[in-house]
């Protein structure tokens, strides 16, 4: 097993996953479970996003959790559709600006309402902007691995977001799969083309598990060297009203099995557990995640953050 040392988590349940959430969920208790991931040792962050107000509600109080934000430990990157999204996330102080755009043209209109040409037009504005204020630009390509309204996406249409993104300079290109519908071989072939194509690529994956093989899709790309990961605490990014309807890869459950094989994360599993507990309560849902309902190997450990009793733990 060829594996590499350490990866980098980019946690994004606080945009991801909050922004499916059909309730609001109130700013100060965004930034609490904000602060658990940051004490957890998560140094890397999607942690809001500048869009209407109108077309996501959730997302409306992006600049108060800018502002208070726990500075110092994380980077915080803030995903934006626009240019105006972009000077809004550099005004409220973003340490980074994430930008989308889908590879299918039907995802992009769904999405924000445009077409992909419209949306390329727009990078060259942002990224200047970003980097007369010296803030870094990541770019993630929506739908890279299927599409819900048109199937298959050909490597081609991936492959012109892609290009975009590297002319301007991006720093990492996050190969998006929205709704879940990558598989282990389409991700080695994707990634495989783009490194072909663009060897001086940086991907990363953003997998979503809604038919339950993100995490298999993470362990391919983890052999063949990729070290940028999503993931959301809890596994939350789903439609929460669906019975069984998953987000994001959970936080909790990949650190576990990345610290298992050696893998440093950076992120302390049993903190990660306890701010995955603090968001089930906050949003009064059971959550996805696993490791956060198993705990971590150790039964004394498992028995004391989720109060399994050993007589469970010996059936
Ligand atoms: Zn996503």
């Amino acid at each position: 097993m060829k594996l590499p040392e350490k990866v980098k988590i980019r946690e994004v349940a606080p945009r991801d996953g909050f922004q499916s959430w059909p309730e609001f969920v109130p700013t100060d208790r965004k930034l609490e479970v904000i602060r658990a991931l940051v004490e957890a040792g998560v140094r890397e962050m999607e942690a809001t996003s500048f869009v209407s107000p109108k077309a996501v509600p959730q997302m409306r109080d992006a600049a108060q959790v800018m502002a208070a934000l726990p500075r110092g430990q994380c980077t915080y990157c803030a995903l934006v559709p626009n240019l105006k999204g972009a000077q809004l996330a550099l005004e409220a102080g973003a340490d980074r600006l994430g930008v989308f755009i889908s590879a299918s043209e039907k995802h992009n209109q769904a999405n924000v309402r445009r077409s992909i040409s419209d949306s390329l037009a727009d990078l060259a504005a942002i990224f200047h902007l970003a980097r007369e204020r010296g803030v870094p630009v990541e770019g993630a390509v929506s739908v890279a691995f299927g599409c819900p309204y048109q199937g298959d996406v050909p490597h081609q249409d991936v492959f012109r977001v892609v290009e975009s993104f590297l002319e301007q300079g991006a720093e990492l290109v996050l190969l998006a799969d929205t709704t879940g519908m990558a598989t282990p071989n389409r991700v080695e072939a994707l990634l495989e083309d783009c490194r072909k194509k663009f060897p001086q690529g940086n991907f990363g994956l953003h997998l979503h598990n809604n038919r339950g093989t993100a995490m298999t899709n993470l362990f391919v790309a983890l052999q063949m060297g990729v070290t940028v990961f999503d993931t959301a605490l809890g596994g939350i990014g789903g439609c929460p009203n669906v019975p069984q309807a998953a987000g994001n890869l959970p936080t909790e459950d990949v650190v576990y099995l990345l610290e298992e094989m050696g893998v440093a994360t950076g992120i302390d599993l049993v903190a990660v557990i306890r701010a995955a507990h603090l968001l089930e309560k906050i949003l009064g849902r059971t959550l996805p995640g696993q490791v956060m309902k198993s705990g971590p190997r150790d039964p004394e450990l498992a028995a004391q953050v989720c109060g399994i009793g050993h007589d469970v733990l010996q059936a």
